[in-house]
Order: C-alpha cells, then structure tokens, then sequence
C-alpha cells in the first residue's frame, strides 16, 4: 500500500518540476540574440528598435470586503452600524519589464 502511495507521489512530483521547468523557459524565450550576441527582434532579426519603455506586469490594487452589521452595542448609541473591512487580495507592486519596438517591422519584444 505504501509503495503504491510512494509511487504515486514522486510520478506527481517530476509533473510538477516539468511544469516548473516548462514556464521557466517560456519566460526566457522572449529575448533573442542574433550570432554576435546582440539583441535582435524575435520575427526578422533586425538589430534596429527602439527602447519603448517599462511595462509593468502582474500588478494589482489590493481588494477589500466591507461587511455593515447593526450596532447592538448600549455604550456606543450614535452608532447605526458598525463597519468591517477585510482585505481578501493583498495589493500587489508587479514587476517591470522593458520594452522595445523592432523598427523594420513594428513587433514589440522584451
Ligand atoms: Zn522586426
């Protein structure tokens, strides 16, 4: 039973390192550089473009939940309602990317 259990585990585990490997090279695959080593454009090659700026990614504003119960409290009897905020999505800075624009044929590319 344990075999089975052990067996199961690490097939799951090399799925999931795959996976890792998988986005690693994807987030690498953006960047192409021509023989000399120098930054060229992924679709025809030109070392000619133009720095276009940072772009950020995966940025978000934090998210919150506000709750309204009634005030069933004797010491506070100007207060209607009581107020609750939750954070359910902490706000997130992203990162920044910079960004180029291949002057022969308009692609955008990291
Ligand atoms: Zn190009």
């Amino acid at each position: 039973m344990y075999v089975i259990l052990m067996i199961i585990m690490v097939v799951g585990l090399i799925v999931l390192l795959e996976k890792l490997a998988d986005i690693d090279s994807s987030n690498n695959g953006n960047t192409t550089y021509n023989e000399q080593g120098q930054k060229c454009c992924p679709y025809c090659g030109s070392t000619h473009f133009q720095y276009a700026g940072q772009q950020i990614y995966g940025a978000r504003p934090e998210k919150t939940k506000t709750r309204y119960t009634a005030n069933l409290n004797p010491l506070r009897p100007f207060t209607l309602v009581n107020k609750k905020e939750k954070v359910v999505k902490k706000a997130r800075s992203g990162y920044a990317v910079d960004e180029f624009i291949c002057l022969n044929c308009g692609n955008r590319f990291r």
